[in-house]
């Protein structure tokens, strides 16, 4: 090793020890999601990846898109390279009134929203602004790694709720509150993927969704609906949102990540009024400002190009994706793995026989070229799990084909054995 090279390790090796010290007790609980992980492994070529959720994007008017971005700056420069406004700029938050509107909140005041950095970190905000160390966030199990990653850098305990075919179960999430309350516990939140939940594509029925927000309320636990996927329902109308009639109850997260693009980088978050001012607060003390350019680039988007068209599009598209790995799995998978049946969104979620961990078996899908998630990545224990997600989204339906081919035999194996 050359001898800089070999002096730059000793001084990398000493900061790392001296500094090793200074990491906060939150520190410790941040780790790296194991959709990241499996991220940088799936963009190898040949590999078959039904492991990320990104959505499609190959039908977005590029071209135009970037005319669009080059008008703005001509014309708009001074504004959109400006720091802007925390809360996010009074034309997008009006159009993302009418977004929500297409989703079925018919009473969303725009002076109530805070445009983020995607959800992503309006679920840190809440989590920051609510959170003491030992607080519990409940949530669904199983749930999305990036919330679970978020919640728990902040020390929360985050409890796992038992969800069926038709979502969340009101009567396991009123014992596990008395449970929680009998034992002294503080429960501040319940963070709820209610449409095409990720990772198990399961959706909370029309019939249970104010049950459980009045199960919330009666105990004071605010309700954070996360619905990034909510209009990507393959047949008829999005199921209404919780946060519709709850206003003062839920805190509404929504996303440009599914229905135009992740790279973005804009969510919303629609807060109720008596928490709005410290939730934006929080979310400037982060940003500052949500990106001028990214919002001109979306309000853009939203008032001149054919979005709903887009989205329609999209939806035929992954409906399609999605009949194809039901159908792919029907015909390979063993009698004794079952799997879910989303109405929308990007996720099949697979359920192995009791006894067997999925996660090794990711190391033999790679070898054999095809990458998934293992289920123990969407549960606050990490116990081993024997479930596995699989995303259609991204993947054609070629391809689709092509991994589940690959896949069947390395579960039938561990199946079998
Ligand atoms: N919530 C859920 C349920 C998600 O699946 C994702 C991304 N996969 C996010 C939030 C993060 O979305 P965003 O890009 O808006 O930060």
């Amino acid at each position: 090793m050359p001898a800089e090279t070999e002096a730059a390790l000793v001084r990398a090796v000493d900061s790392a020890h001296r500094h090793e010290a200074l990491f906060s007790d939150r520190a410790a609980n941040i780790k790296q999601s194991a959709v990241r992980d499996v991220f940088d492994i799936s963009i190898r070529p040949g590999l078959v990846s039904l492991a990320g959720g990104s959505p499609y994007l190959r039908s977005l008017p590029l071209k135009e898109l970037g005319d669009t971005a080059q008008q703005i700056i001509a014309e708009h420069g001074l504004e959109a390279l400006q720091y802007g406004g925390g809360q996010g700029m009074e034309k997008l938050r009006q159009q993302i009134c009418e977004v929500m509107a297409a989703e079925g909140i018919t009473d969303a005041d725009p002076a109530d929203l805070v445009v983020t950095t995607g959800s992503q970190s309006a679920q840190d905000v809440a989590a920051k602004v609510f959170c003491n160390p030992g607080d519990v966030i409940l949530c669904e199990d199983p749930t999305y790694v990036g919330a679970l990653n978020t919640f728990e850098a902040y020390q929360v305990d985050v409890q796992a709720v038992a969800m069926d075919d038709d979502g969340l179960v009101p009567e396991a999430l009123q014992q596990r509150i008395d449970e929680l309350q009998s034992e002294g516990r503080t429960i501040k939140a319940l963070y709820t993927i209610p449409s095409f939940n990720n990772p198990s594509g399961i959706t909370l029925k029309a019939s249970r969704r104010q049950v459980i927000v009045d199960i919330c309320k009666k105990h004071n636990i605010l309700v954070l609906e996360d619905n990034p996927y909510g209009l990507l329902r393959f047949d008829g109308k999005p199921l209404t949102p919780l946060r519709e009639g709850n206003p003062d109850d839920v805190i509404y997260l929504g996303s440009f990540s599914k229905i135009f693009a992740p790279g973005v980088r804009l969510g919303w978050a629609l807060v109720p009024k008596h928490l709005h001012r410290r939730f934006y607060l929080a979310c400037e003390a982060v940003v500052l400002c949500p990106s001028p350019l990214t919002q001109m680039l979306v309000s853009a988007y939203l008032s001149d190009y054919d979005w709903l068209g887009h989205l329609e599009t999209t939806r035929a598209l992954y409906s399609e994706r999605c009949s194809t790995m039901l159908s792919a799995l029907a015909q390979h998978l063993p009698a004794s793995a079952t799997w879910t049946r989303p109405d929308g969104g990007f996720f099949i979620w697979v359920t192995l026989p009791e006894g067997i961990d999925t996660y090794p078996l990711l190391y033999k899908a790679i070898d054999a070229g095809v990458v998934f998630i293992p289920g123990a990545a969407f549960t606050p224990s990490d116990a081993p799990s024997n479930k596995l997600r699989l995303a259609f989204s991204a993947v054609s339906s070629e391809d689709i084909v092509t991994g589940i081919e690959r896949l069947a035999p390395i579960l039938q194996e561990a199946i079998a054995s």
